[in-house]
């Protein structure tokens, strides 16, 4: 099995990074950069967002862990302590694959020809960068309503634990092939209306923003920031593809929830 392991880049985390790679090296796995089969990510949830990132081009057959070398993450929920438990476990037993699912994120340019296809694994946001954000918010065709405030958050249910929970948008259970849309402060008064609530949508529903003021727009897809201001649509759908974790035990995603949020 070819694996990699990647750090957040502090010295601690590097140190367990190379431990792990030799542990893994002296069990027979063969260290590959470019085409793991597996993904030990050592750091925190950023962590596992960049190698998300660096491997989304081979999802099928990459599968990701996280240790987490700070507080317990979502993504990163393994202790330094149990590294040894966990290299045995990489090394010896066959594992279980979780597919979460992801967020397609196209936008679209004035020039079509510029057109960019993303994958998030948390969410998209949608902002201005000079006065509000007023867009049109098309759903499955139709419009839905003229949005006019800070911005649109728009998440996997892995990603409704992060910038989603913060806007108050619900948490979602990973195993719901779904995306959220949840407002950033929007206006509401006699003259500009919105939903108010999140928007749960299912697979195959599509979210359209049409920004239709000229204002620079700030694009973020998780931990990167993209700012354009020819940017004419933004169409926000559940992606095909899918995240794979290997699972070594049980960590139901609601005591996740229970542990990360509200504690013992
Ligand atoms: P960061 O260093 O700013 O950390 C953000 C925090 O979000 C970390 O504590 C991380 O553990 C946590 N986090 C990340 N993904 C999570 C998830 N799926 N569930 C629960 N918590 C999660 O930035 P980073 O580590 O590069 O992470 C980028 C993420 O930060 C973005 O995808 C976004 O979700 C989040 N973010 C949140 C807010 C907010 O809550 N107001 C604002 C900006 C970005």
């Amino acid at each position: 099995m070819k694996f990699v392991v990647t750090s957040r880049g502090d010295e601690t985390s590097n140190k367990l990074q190379q431990r792990i790679k030799r542990y893994l090296l002296d069990f027979g796995l063969t260290f590959d950069f470019e085409e793991p089969d597996i993904v030990i990510t050592v750091g925190g949830d950023g962590t596992l967002l960049h190698a998300f990132h660096r491997y989304n081009h081979r999802l099928e057959e990459t599968a990701f862990v996280g240790i987490h070398t700070g507080h317990l993450g979502f993504y990163a929920d393994w202790v330094p302590d149990e590294v040894e438990k966990l290299v045995t476990h990489i090394a010896k037993t066959p594992y279980q694959i979780v597919e979460y699912p992801l967020l397609e994120v196209v936008i679209r340019h004035a020039d079509e020809s510029k057109s960019e296809r993303h994958l998030a694994l948390n969410e998209c946001t949608v902002k201005s960068l000079e006065g509000s954000l007023v867009s049109n918010v098309e759903i499955k065709g139709d419009v839905f309503e003229v949005f006019r405030g800070d911005g649109l958050c728009i998440s996997t249910p892995s990603g409704s634990t992060a910038y989603n929970k913060a806007l108050g948008g619900a948490i979602l259970h990973p195993s719901l092939a779904s995306i959220q849309i949840a407002e950033m402060a929007s206006i509401n008064n006699r003259v500009y209306r919105t939903i108010g609530s999140p928007l749960v949508l299912p697979q195959h529903h599509t979210c359209l923003l049409k920004p239709q003021n000229k204002v620079d727009l700030q694009v973020t897809i998780d931990h990167f920031t993209l700012t354009d201001k020819q940017i004419k649509s933004i169409q926000c759908r559940v992606a095909e593809e899918k995240i794979r974790f290997a699972r070594f035990r049980p960590f139901p995603f609601w005591k996740r929830v229970k542990d990360s949020f509200i504690g013992g």
